[in-house]
């Protein structure tokens, strides 16, 4: 079966592509469309609301089963922050040296105890009709007092791996892509597809 990933970023589109492929989905994007639907916006109190938006407007627009993606750094100690703000922490979008300046000012004050840090990618597919599946991963590391390795984007250099002993900037991508959020979320997303597909079939025999 085909899905439409909501997203124009080639990596994800490698990357979500490569694992999905091995459960027998095609994936296409959305600049494989003629006509790509508008734009969504961000606004979501939450990555599971961001991710049910960007997908829903996937799937209206195009008629073809959709799936986002939204993730993101959650530091208990800061009350939940960065989250769903994680690409404009410091104001600009996706201002990443901004970004990380202002989480390891905020937490300078803290000790390694209390820089637990995950993160987290939520996935969710929707169909046409409106219906929706989530999955999600999430790992766990801390975050460290400066920036380590030079590898990765976002929060990488800041965020330490304990079983890796190294930031996730400092592990390369294949080794980061093995244990990340976001392959754990797609394998979620994978052991649960053979139940969505029965499901969305259901739906198109009725009509
Ligand atoms: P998006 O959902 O992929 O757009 O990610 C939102 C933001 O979360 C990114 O701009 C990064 O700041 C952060 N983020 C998400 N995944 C990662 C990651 O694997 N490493 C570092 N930062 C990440």
């Amino acid at each position: 079966m085909k899905i439409l990933l909501a997203t124009r970023n080639p990596g994800k589109v490698l990357e979500i592509g490569s694992i999905l492929g091995q459960v027998g989905i095609e994936v296409v994007s959305l600049d494989d469309l003629p006509e790509p639907p508008p734009e969504v916006v961000e606004d979501g109190e939450t990555f599971g609301e961001n991710a049910a938006k960007k997908a829903l407007a996937a799937a209206r627009g195009s008629g073809m089963p959709s799936l986002a993606d939204d993730s993101g750094l959650v530091v208990p100690a800061l009350g939940g922050e960065p989250g769903v703000r994680s690409a404009r922490y410091a104001g600009d979008e996706g201002n990443m040296e901004a970004n990380m300046d202002l989480l390891l000012r905020k937490m300078a004050h803290l000790p390694e105890r209390e820089r637990l840090a995950h993160f987290i990618c939520v996935l969710v597919l929707a169909a046409p009709d409106g219906r929706t599946w989530e999955a999600s991963g999430r790992v766990d590391g801390l975050i460290t007092f400066q920036r380590q390795g030079e590898g990765g984007f976002g929060y990488d250099p800041v965020f330490f791996y304990l079983p890796a002993e190294r930031t996730f900037a400092q592990m390369g991508l294949e080794g980061k892509n093995q244990v990340s959020h976001r392959s754990r979320a797609l394998r979620d997303f994978a052991e649960k597809w053979p139940e969505i597909k029965k499901e969305l079939k259901k739906e198109q025999k009725r009509e």
